[in-house]
């Protein structure tokens, strides 16, 4: 057990009282807005693009090696890992199935200040997500 992480009392209030942090932290609102969207598996990773039948490629913008899920994105990617190690964040992979575990086991584990470090990251992590894959399907129109 990690004695700087948040006390919680039990799982049924986990989620309100992780949500209800959040909303507190001295961050824009459009990073408040991005860890529910993603909790509720609504980024528009590749993977979830090809449930709506968008055509692109089912690949990691990043690493270009895997599938592109929310929990690729965010916890398996080579270069979230790389991001975590330089944060000094470690990798608590058991018990962790979805984002909303992910937001879960960090909020434990974490100071409240590296938790918000934390959330600033994986939001900037999606940005340059965002930024990278208009870039690499833009590439992709070219060559056709
Ligand atoms: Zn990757």
């Amino acid at each position: 057990m990690n004695v700087e992480g948040n006390n919680i009392a039990s799982t049924s209030s986990t989620d309100t009282q992780i949500f209800k942090h959040i909303w507190q932290l001295d961050v824009p609102g459009k990073i408040k807005h991005f860890i529910p969207k993603a909790s509720h598996n609504r980024l528009a990773t590749m993977d979830n693009l090809l449930k709506r039948y968008v055509q692109v490629p089912d690949i990691s913008q990043f690493c270009e090696d895997m599938s592109e899920t929310i929990m690729h994105v965010f916890h398996e990617c080579k270069y979230v890992k790389e991001v975590n190690r330089l944060l000094n964040i470690k990798d608590f992979t058991l018990r962790v199935w979805d984002f909303r575990d992910l937001v879960k086991e960090k909020w434990k584990r974490l100071s409240p200040d590296k938790f918000c470090i934390w959330v600033l990251c994986m939001w900037d992590i999606w940005h340059q997500r965002i930024l990278k894959s208009e870039k690499n399907l833009s590439d992709l129109h070219q060559k056709w």
